[in-house]
């Protein structure tokens, strides 16, 4: 997916939206501009409205998240849907009413749709979601905490400190002197995993956080 402009995405507006809901559209883009991630979520349901009816958002929650995948529940004037974002793009998976996919609720641990709706419940008393986006990775938006996209240039090296991405120690640990396929990677990724991954240290790596857009400490 391309990266939509703020201006594209206001542009969007006069299409998706009735007018009198287009200047609570519009805050809400202009609340989340730094975050990526939400603006990724505002630009896939702006510019291809899942009902193709006029529509407005008007809650966003973030229930789970799995490294830099996040899952994003939206309830919107007309319906309630499931997208999963990353730092790239967002995907429509499901309306809440169809309920996620069986390979969806694996992917962010779940066995089953029924213990997903057991630790989440209706949604009824969730917060809405709040932009974590200071306490995130830069690069792959892992949050404080948890593991990197495997590939992530800001994942540190846990045998040389240095860049994991960027350091010899991937083809010394293989024995090889380049990565040309898949298993390779897989077979490195199982090696780093056994000897532990350093997670995401947003006080180290987001010099500002946890401070960050918070204007009352300033
Ligand atoms: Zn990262
Ligand atoms: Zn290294």
């Amino acid at each position: 997916m391309t990266t939509i402009k703020q201006d594209d995405l206001d542009t969007f507006i006069d299409y998706a939206v009735e007018p009198e809901d287009r200047e609570k559209a519009r805050a809400m883009i202009r609340h989340f501009s730094e975050d990526p991630l939400v603006t990724n979520l505002l630009s896939s349901f702006y510019s291809s409205l899942p009902d193709a009816k006029e529509d407005c958002i008007l809650q966003i929650f973030q229930p789970e998240h799995h490294q830099g995948t996040f899952l994003f529940l939206i309830r919107t004037n007309l319906s309630a849907y499931f997208y999963m974002v990353n730092a790239r793009e967002a995907k429509l998976v499901a309306t809440e009413g169809e309920g996620l996919p069986q390979e969806i609720l694996e992917f962010f641990g779940f066995a089953d749709l029924e213990s997903f709706q057991k630790k989440h419940g209706d949604f009824g008393n969730h917060p809405d979601y709040q932009s974590e986006f200071a306490a995130t990775c830069p690069a792959c938006y892992t949050t404080d905490g948890h593991l990197h996209e495997l590939g992530c240039p800001v994942e540190v090296c846990p045998w040389c400190d240095g860049q994991l991405s960027g350091c010899n120690c991937r083809f010394e640990k293989l024995g090889i002197t380049e990565i040309s396929n898949d298993t390779q990677i897989q077979t490195f990724q199982k090696i780093v995993e056994k000897k532990g991954r350093i997670p995401f240290d947003a006080a180290l790596h987001r010099p500002s956080y946890p401070t960050a857009g918070d204007d009352k400490l300033e």
